[in-house]
């Protein structure tokens, strides 16, 4: 019984991932979310049986059924990692009563946007403002109503709150982006405190060993820019579900 309902929230998963596919291709272009999805290359409309996740891709090799072309794994990825976070959430939160399954849901709720401004991050180097603040809005609400709103408040204030001086730092906006100081109050809430300073230190740390890496073995210079706000979804999802273990982890590494 438990294995079925472990499957059944992964293809749950997978399925939200197959509609973020639609959503990070077309928001970032303001086209409207209706309307069925084609192939890019010869405009083929995609039938049901070509739209069932991770699947179709699998049967059809990543090509398109009309035309042949290939198409991006990205697809088949993104499926797979929204119905992986799914399973992961569930796995770790176990909900059993409905305090833990607002925890769920808060994860829930920041995997599935955080996912898509990750990959629109990754692709165009812009957050969709609009989406993180409403985001941000239905988590405090969230909060308020399981009575976790100060707690939520405090999160969403430590997290914005250096963003912030860094983006106000002369030049104004040169070292991040004022999306960047939204997304951290947005994530910042979810976490709540003292998860979001897991979070920002995660996020730190993350940008500094892909820093070096990127140094090390590619031809990127210091100038380039630091992948520190596109870990900062990343980092708020650990947080979220292991703050008090790493916290534990990190006291012990100082000697507490
Ligand atoms: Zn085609």
């Amino acid at each position: 019984m438990m294995v079925l309902s472990d499957i059944l929230i992964f293809v749950f998963g997978t399925v939200i991932g197959s509609f973020l596919n639609v959503v990070i291709l077309r928001l970032p272009e303001d086209k409207p979310m209706t309307g069925r999805s084609h192939c890019p290359h010869c405009g083929h409309q995609l039938t049901v049986s070509e739209l069932v996740p991770l699947l179709s891709f699998l049967v059809l090799r990543g090509r398109c059924r009309n035309c042949k072309a290939k198409i991006s794994p990205r697809y088949f990825i993104i499926e797979l990692a929204c119905g992986l976070l799914f399973l992961l959430g569930w796995l770790v939160v176990a909900p059993t009563n409905f305090t833990s399954y607002i925890v769920y849901f808060k994860f829930l709720l920041v995997a599935t946007v955080g996912l898509v401004v990750f990959v629109i991050d990754l692709e165009h180097y812009v957050v969709i403002e609009n989406l993180v603040l409403a985001t941000a809005g239905i988590i405090l609400l969230v909060n308020l109503i399981s009575g976790h709103f100060l707690n939520s408040f405090l999160g969403a204030f430590l997290g914005a709150l250096p963003m912030f001086l860094v983006w106000v730092f002369p030049p104004r906006g040169q070292w991040m982006g004022f999306g960047d100081v939204e997304l951290m109050l947005m994530l910042g809430a979810a976490a709540g405190f003292p998860g979001v300073l897991v979070a920002l230190l995660l996020a730190v740390f993350g940008g500094g060993l892909v820093s070096l890496i990127l140094l090390l073995f590619t031809d990127k210079t210091l100038k380039s820019r630091i992948p520190f706000g596109t870990l900062l979804v990343p980092a708020t999802l650990l947080a979220m579900l292991w703050a008090p273990p790493l916290i534990h982890w990190y006291l012990g590494l100082l000697g507490f």
